[in-house]
């Protein structure tokens, strides 16, 4: 039982910084009975709300509330937990807290609860990550994608594969010490069969994690225009109703150079290039290179243009020069009302081939479903709603590793003991997903990207 091995307290505000109705501060440990009598002078019932005063040391009430505590192991961490909810202040929230520490837990690094949780069995790794995914998720649908990771669903799909590899794997071991049947056998078993319905479930989770790879982090748009081509329009009609949703929640807050907007739940975080103007502003020049470099990152380029100013484009050469390279690029002709255009696509035949051409109004809102047709089709979107999986780079790597295990089994077929070998790969490879096979330094690393009290 890893939890032997840390069987000290911790503490955490778990709850968000800043002033609140409610603040929770929770404790983890081996046994918190008599953490909570000290605290509350009577000891809790299990997971019943006990109103009480917390106690400091001398018997003064710091604040009072409601105590929960979850006995080990019927508890998110797997250990006793005491869940302390006072009032949401920040002065009354450090002083619980202190309370906490001088009834000898420490405080708790980030993810620490998460990760006690995973130690303990509670959860497995995808689904601790999916945790703080939740946390963090930027548009609803991520947020859901999230969740359908933490009940497990992304989980068991990976299990039900590494199953698949076991049982083929068993088999084929089973044959290794008769060599002479080698290929008889793996017709008779339906080994071939069976390793492609494999590698096509792989190839499907693969897909379903690449969209939900976009949920998560989003697309880069790197919007270009001179002032007035209606940049802001366009945006609020990409934005559509789920605008007012995106900048209204606090937090998400807005500064001059971008902002997010969501597209059927993808988040599009967009950079006005309107906002790098020169400066001798030092502390505005450090935004402005900090902008840069998320330029460099951009997976599209929007140029917006003036329809009815004869499509001219008067952006800064300065600006032009250092827009990255080989990405793509879609010239976006504005205010088509003004100079009698219909709305549509245009494919320039120019070179660089294929740059497309879309001839919108964002003010009357013609051919706005264009663009964002444009922009999920440069996303590679095509998934809907339910099959996706809010996928990390991690998983992804560990699916691509997988399925090229497979598929080196499929060209091994004749040598049944590379074969057998590929497929334990591929079977190491998905354990890394779950858990079952990750390093220590990698489960730091993941744990240490959490907030504190998660
Ligand atoms: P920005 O400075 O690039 O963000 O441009 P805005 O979105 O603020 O638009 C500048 C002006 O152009 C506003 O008065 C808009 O109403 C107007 N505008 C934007 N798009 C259109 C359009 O398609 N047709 C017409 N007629 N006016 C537009
Ligand atoms: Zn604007």
């Amino acid at each position: 039982n890893p939890a032997a091995r840390t069987p000290d307290v911790i503490a955490a505000i778990a709850t968000a910084p800043g002033r609140g109705g409610i603040g929770v501060v929770r404790v983890s440990g081996a046994s918190l009975s008599e953490f909570a009598s000290a605290l509350c002078g009577r000891t809790p019932q299990p997971r019943r709300a006990m109103f009480s005063a917390f106690r400091d040391a001398a018997g003064a009430a710091i604040d009072e509330g409601i105590l929960l505590h979850f006995p080990a192991p019927a508890s998110f961490t797997g250990e006793d937990v005491l869940e302390l909810q006072g009032h949401g202040g920040p002065v009354v929230m450090q002083m619980l807290l202190a309370r906490c520490l001088e009834l000898g837990a420490r405080l708790a690094e980030p993810g620490e609860f998460t990760r006690r949780a995973f130690l303990n069995g509670k959860l497995d790794l995808a689904q601790a990550e999916s945790v703080a995914d939740l946390i963090e998720a930027s548009t609803a649908a991520a947020a859901r994608s999230a969740v359908r990771s933490l009940s497990g669903r992304f989980s068991e799909e990976i299990h039900r594969i590494v199953d698949a590899l076991v049982d083929l794997r068993m088999l084929v071991e089973a044959t290794l010490d008769f060599p002479e049947e080698e290929i008889e056998f793996l017709e008779r078993a339906r080994a071939m069969p069976r390793l492609e319905d494999i590698r096509a479930r792989l190839e499907s989770v693969l897909d379903r994690a690449r969209q939900g790879a976009l949920l998560r982090s989003g697309l880069n748009v790197v919007l270009v225009g001179e002032p007035n081509v209606g940049k802001s329009s366009l945006l609020n009609q990409l934005a559509g109703e789920d605008r007012a949703i995106v900048t209204d929640i606090a937090g998400t807050t807005r500064d001059a150079l971008r902002e997010t907007i969501q597209i059927e739940g993808i988040p599009l975080h967009i950079i006005d290039t309107a906002g790098l103007r020169e400066t001798a502003d030092t502390v505005e020049r450090i935004g402005i290179e900090r902008t840069w470099r998320e330029i460099e990152r951009a997976d599209v380029i929007l140029r917006l243009v003036d329809a009815s100013a004869a499509v001219t484009d008067t952006t800064p050469e300065s600006i032009d020069a250092r827009l990255p390279q080989g990405v793509e690029r879609i010239t976006v002709v504005n205010k088509i009302d003004l100079a009698g255009l219909a709305a549509g696509r245009i494919e320039e035949p120019v070179e660089p081939s294929g740059r497309i051409c879309l001839q919108v109004s964002a003010k009357r809102g013609t051919g706005i479903d264009l663009v964002r047709a444009e922009l999920l089709r440069i996303a590679g979107w095509h998934a809907h709603g339910e099959d996706v999986i809010l996928a990390r780079e991690r998983h992804l790597h560990a699916l691509r590793a997988a399925l090229a295990h497979v598929e080196s089994a499929a060209a091994q077929s004749a040598a049944l003991e590379l074969f057998a070998e590929e497929l334990r790969l591929a079977q190491e490879s998905l354990g890394e997903i779950t858990g079952e096979f990750t390093a220590d330094d990698l489960l730091g690393v993941i744990f240490s990207r959490f907030c504190i009290g998660k």
